[in-house]
């Protein structure tokens, strides 16, 4: 074992000194009246000064030859926390003979040495620190593509402005309109580049009494501003979706911008934040589900109508759960004859305390919900079953049951419809689909396939509302339907209006062209049942004939057609 040997006084100095001048952190020696005595070699480089300049000269003062107010302040409250308490810490910005700012964290501790006083300072340079820190500052507190303060910045000066302001406080939320259309037509990068054109141009409106405009993400942002009264908004209101009717150029793509807009404001509205915001988000949803591009102003109605359809999705969805969902069948004509050659399954709905609804009163709730699959489950199951009891009852029918063409995206549609036919006995014949013109031109190209598949299957298919929808005729041919349905709007003017007499003798025409048959829809006179026999159509449906009845009235019906057939054989 190798002999220890005590290190002496002087080489613990001549260590120490050299540890102090290799050290990472700056550091001086200041005598009793904050004078420079001694610098170590880091401290040197980090100001830019040699020990032999500051020698001498006080704390601060190397840069210029007097002190300024603000670090005359400083340099007093470090002697005072010095004279006091042997210690002071702090950060400070100090600056550098090459003109440059360093953040540093100080400290300074009272050494006495033979009773003499020495101030000892240590720097430590932050400025990397900081910089990080700002980085993740800027990272959580706004946008990353626009710059703009984001949701938690808006939050936190809107609760800010309501504490202190003896205005009204006028929160407004925005969004772009057709926003998803945007992204997948132009791709995510075009968009962002369209989004930082469209905050450029609000900044450059320089909108008055504006306290904040902030970005959400996405199409999402939001005003904050203060009036004396918050009415006076209105004008940036305006000049704002005035500015979205210039055209945004992009890669030589002209796009117009709409914007729905949400206001809600204090007093009025609520004194907290949440509700506030909650309200002018509600705004907003209400402008947006109508149509878009324009401004909505938070009322009471809006919550009435928002608790209103959510009440209507959990009543239907509870309807769906609880069959009340119910066909009724309105007969099918042949108009020559008069014979029943069909009938239309259209769709009730039992209400538990609203008694029978009709679809006006809750269709778009079911395709707004995406319950369309369920009532067409529904639907098809009681009309098969219906099929079967005619069937035994030697009274082979068929029945036309409506679709929303969305439906037959559901991966579970076409097993549904396959088990039917062999589950309740009934011939594919049996079972017509009718899709409206306009549910089909949303989903061009997928709907073609299905509706492929679906006449693979056997099953007869029928175009509704025919007329009603931007389609042209000729686009018909493209699509393998069994039936044309004349919208009710053609017929009821088709004896007086000779265009719309027209009209129906065109569709007539081509369809024979096609090979495809007519039925005509909303017969409720004698004369139009003559007139659309005379130019040559085949099959109609209307009051005229019969409204849509019940089960129970639909097979009375068809037993009396029965009985009728018997006495004339
Ligand atoms: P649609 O399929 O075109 O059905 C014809 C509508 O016209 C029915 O209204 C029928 O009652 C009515 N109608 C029949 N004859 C006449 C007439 O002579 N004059 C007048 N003014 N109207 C007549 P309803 O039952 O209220 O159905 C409205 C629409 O709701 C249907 O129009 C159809 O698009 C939709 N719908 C009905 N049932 C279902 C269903 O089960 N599923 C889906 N997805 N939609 C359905
Ligand atoms: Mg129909
Ligand atoms: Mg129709």
């Amino acid at each position: 074992m190798s002999i220890f040997t005590p290190i002496t006084e002087l080489i613990k100095q001549q260590l120490l000194t050299q540890l102090c001048e290799n050290l990472e952190d700056a550091i001086f020696i200041l005598d009793a009246n904050l004078r420079y005595m001694s610098v170590n070699a880091t401290y040197e480089i980090m100001i830019g000064y040699h020990e032999a300049f500051l020698v001498g000269r006080p704390l601060g003062i190397y840069a210029a030859e007097f002190l300024a107010e603000k670090e005359r302040i400083i340099l007093n409250n470090i002697a005072s926390n010095l004279e006091n308490g042997g210690f002071y810490e702090n950060n400070f910005a100090m600056a550098t003979r090459y003109g440059q700012t360093l953040n540093c964290h100080m400290t300074f501790r009272n050494i006495f040495i033979e009773g003499t006083l020495y101030h000892i300072g240590m720097v430590r340079d932050i400025s990397a620190v900081i910089k990080d820190k700002e980085k993740v500052d800027h990272l959580l507190n706004y946008d990353q593509i626009t710059g703009l303060p984001n949701r938690k910045v808006f939050l936190s000066q809107t609760s800010e402005l309501l504490l202190e302001s003896y205005q009204e406080v006028v929160l407004v939320r925005f969004n772009i309109d057709r926003y998803r259309t945007l992204v997948s037509t132009l791709g995510t990068n075009n968009v962002n580049t369209l989004i930082e054109h469209f905050v450029a141009r609000v900044r450059q409106l320089d909108m008055d009494n504006l306290h904040c405009f902030s970005h959400f993400g996405g199409d999402d942002f939001a005003l904050l501003f203060e009036f004396s009264d918050a009415h006076m908004v209105r004008h940036q209101l305006d000049i704002l979706m005035q500015m979205c009717e210039r055209p945004f150029l992009l890669k030589d793509n002209i796009i117009y911008l709409h914007i729905s807009v949400g206001v809600s404001y204090f007093p009025e509205h609520g004194n907290q934040l949440a509700g506030l915001l909650t309200k002018a988000e509600k705004a907003l949803d209400h402008i947006k589900q109508h149509g878009g591009d324009d401004v909505c102003w938070y009322h009471e109605g809006i919550n009435a109508a928002t608790s209103n359809s959510l009440q209507l999705e959990a009543e239907l969805r509870i309807a769906i759960d609880e069959c009340q969902f119910i066909p009724h069948y309105q007969p099918k004509i042949a108009l020559a004859t008069g014979a029943i050659t069909g009938f239309e399954a259209l769709v009730r709905w039992q209400h538990p305390t609203r008694g029978l609804l009709n679809p006006i009163e809750f269709i778009d709730g079911i395709i707004k919900n995406k319950l369309s699959f369920e009532l067409f489950c529904q639907m098809a199951l009681q009309t098969a079953k219906q099929l079967a009891i005619w069937e035994a009852m030697g009274l082979t029918q068929h029945i036309c049951i409506n679709a929303d063409a969305a439906e037959f995206s559901h991966p579970e549609f076409f097993n549904f419809i396959s088990s039917l036919f062999t589950k309740h006995y009934i011939h594919p014949h049996q079972l017509h689909i009718e899709v409206t013109e306009s549910s089909l031109m949303l989903r061009h190209a997928s709907v073609k396939k299905q509706l492929a598949v679906l006449k693979d299957l056997g099953i007869y298919l029928a175009l509704d509302d025919f007329g009603t929808g931007y389609a042209s005729l000729s686009y018909l041919q493209e699509y393998p339907f069994d039936f044309i349905k004349i919208d009710k709007s053609f017929i009821s003017k088709i004896v007086d209006d000779h265009t719309q007499h027209a009209i129906v003798k065109a569709i007539l025409d081509l369809a024979t062209a096609l090979d495809m048959k007519v039925i005509a829809e909303g017969i409720e006179t004698e004369a139009q049942r003559d007139l659309l026999l005379k130019i040559g159509c085949t099959y109609g449906q209307g009051y005229w004939f019969s409204r849509p009845v019940t089960a129970e009235a639909a097979t009375a019906m068809l037993t009396q057609e029965q009985k009728k057939i018997h006495l004339n054989t």
